[in-house]
């Protein structure tokens, strides 16, 4: 029987036994990953992410998903489940907590990271946290899920085994296979592989961020000893190591290293603060006794003696290190002879604010040591010799490479396909796809709305409409014109002001705005003599004329802003 390819309807329900995938983000960037897994019609969100703006986007604080289809479908969803603890799989679930409430299940750490912004939010009261182990397999919602241990930049990590009618749905989460890792829990191979020899792996959704690279991501023990190196080699300095927060196995390298060198150490940055506080109690981060002081105190020490673990090593404008940077952290002064050490590469995008960090940090007088420099950075994503392992190990009859980029998303395919998973049963999907799965394997299933939510300060959604008239003001500026008419008269009452901000310089300008007045007062009157006797009608006719005179002289096309008011 021949599937219709195309079934739109934002309730459809598929019929009993049916599993489907929605991908609501993640495919084809980097960031605001969210899927659903449905099993008879009841949804499981996998994940629930942030994305952090392109330079395009400008005064966008936070991308994140389209949530149109799970609030459409609100009473079929039924839990959410983590697989690790980073905002691009955590930070969405404050926005979707608005609309929805669910128990969200996740290692503890992962609980604890999300709830950063949940609280934040003041939606405590609206999250029902459910802890789950290593290896724990347990009903969620429709289905069995099995929470498998994975290797990644973030403690316990899962990749996640959905025991569904139509077979087990696999996905990596974030991972890589790393053989000696800090807390030696290690990517569970040998039970992937026994799902694999036993029931069979239906369908595997994984990690496709390095599929471009060739070989095996090193690992991060590895950034350990570079640390121990680079520590021992700054002897009688200061020395601040800039990390992700959430990376406690890179802070605890640094701690290591810094200890190892008789240093104490103080945390800078609020999250590196919470976290650092957040692992020590879960037992995930050891610090010896008495290693750790106050920022404050740290101006007592001898220079030799200090170590600030920061936040912002991704050049983030407000963060430790960029006011460290400009000179403007109350904490913390950079000086001559000061060896900052930044342990993480920049996202893509963050690559000019990251630059500009270092610069400034030389300026200071600073030493700088990054990924450019030395090995103090190793990735947390598999690249191609790992994401053939898993392949080879999870051996799946159907595969739809996720998290990434399109061209990791096609370069992982490839991969598949060369790994033996048939032509027609690895699918490239993007944000919005549906894939089927069922006794003949996974087949597309029609589209979701996938859109960008932007997400500035507090305001939901900021728009599309708001985000094109900033990257409007941006680049071309605003004219504004204000005119008071006298309808009864049908004449203006004076001359119409005009005002501008960042659109031509003013003293050449003059002249221009001379002009753009008389023709706005000129355009009025005519309007009026015609008939024109709404101001609506009017500020149409002042926007014309303003727009037309700009254009013609400037060949410019700034936002024009006209008022019109009536007496
Ligand atoms: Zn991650
Ligand atoms: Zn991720």
């Amino acid at each position: 029987m021949r599937r219709p390819q195309h079934r739109p309807g934002l309730t459809q329900v598929a019929e009993r036994g049916a599993v489907r995938v929605v991908f609501l983000g993640g495919l084809g960037e980097i960031g605001r990953n969210c899927a659903c897994i449905e099993v008879d019609g009841r949804i499981i969100v996998l994940d629930c992410g942030v994305m952090f703006p392109d330079p395009d986007m400008p005064g966008v604080d936070l991308v994140l998903p389209d949530f149109t289809y799970l609030r459409e479908n609100a009473a079929r969803v039924e839990a959410v489940v983590l697989t690790h603890g980073h905002e691009d799989h955590v930070g969405g679930l404050a926005y979707l907590l608005r609309d929805l409430e669910v128990p969200i299940f996740g290692a503890e750490i992962s609980l604890g990271l999300a709830r950063n912004r949940i609280d934040e939010a003041g939606l405590s009261g609206r999250a029902r946290y459910v802890t789950v182990a290593d290896g724990e397999r347990r009903m969620v919602g429709p289905c069995e899920v099995e929470f498998i241990p994975v290797t990644h930049s973030v403690p316990c990590s899962f990749a996640l085994a959905f025991h569904t009618p139509q077979g087990i749905v696999l996905h990596s989460g974030d991972f890589k296979i790393d053989l000696e890792p800090v807390d030696g829990r290690r990517t569970d191979l040998a039970r992937i592989g026994a799902l694999a020899a036993g029931e069979g792996i239906a369908l595997l959704l994984s990690d496709s961020t390095n599929a471009e690279e060739p070989g095996f991501t090193p690992s991060e023990t590895t950034v350990g000893a570079t640390l121990a190196r680079v520590f021992a080699a700054s002897a009688g300095r200061r020395v601040v190591a800039a990390c992700f927060a959430s990376h406690i196995h890179r802070v605890q390298q640094v701690i290591d290293a810094a200890v190892g060198s008789g240093r104490k150490i103080a945390t800078l940055g609020r999250s590196m603060a919470k976290n650092v506080e957040l692992a020590q109690r879960l037992g995930l981060l050891t610090v010896p006794p008495g290693s750790l002081v106050e920022i404050e105190d740290v101006d007592r020490l001898a220079p030799g003696s200090v170590c600030v673990i920061s936040t912002g090593s991704q050049g983030e404008p407000m963060s430790a290190l960029s006011l460290m940077a400009t000179g403007d952290n109350k904490w913390f002064q950079v000086a001559d002879g000061d060896v900052v050490v930044i342990s993480a590469h920049p996202i893509p995008g963050n690559e000019w604010s990251v630059g500009r960090v270092i610069d400034e940090l030389h300026r200071r007088g600073a030493e700088v040591i990054h990924s450019g420099t030395d090995a103090v950075h190793v990735s947390g994503h598999a690249r191609q010799g790992e994401l053939r392992t898993m392949l080879s190990v999870a051996r799946p009859r159907a595969f739809v490479p996720v998290h990434g980029e399109y061209r990791h998303l096609v370069h992982h395919a490839g991969l598949a396909r060369r790994m033996g998973v048939p032509g027609d049963q690895v699918l490239l999907c993007e944000d919005g796809d549906v894939v089927r799965l069922d006794e003949s394997g996974i087949s597309r299933d029609g589209t979701v709305p996938a859109g960008y939510l932007y997400v500035d300060g507090t305001i939901g959604d900021v728009g599309h409409g708001v985000l094109r008239d900033r990257r409007l003001l941006s680049e071309e500026g605003v004219v504004m014109v204000v005119a008071t008419v006298d309808l009864q008269r049908k004449a203006l009452t004076g001359r119409p002001q005009i005002a501008t901000k960042g659109w031509v310089h003013a003293p050449e300008a003059e002249e221009l705005l001379e002009d753009a007045s008389a023709a706005v007062a000129e355009a009025l009157v005519e309007a009026m003599n015609d008939g024109a006797h709404d101001v609506e009608v009017l500020t149409r006719h002042a926007r014309r004329a303003l727009g037309r005179l700009v254009n013609e002289r400037t060949r410019r096309r700034p936002m024009i802003v006209p008022v019109v008011m009536a007496v």
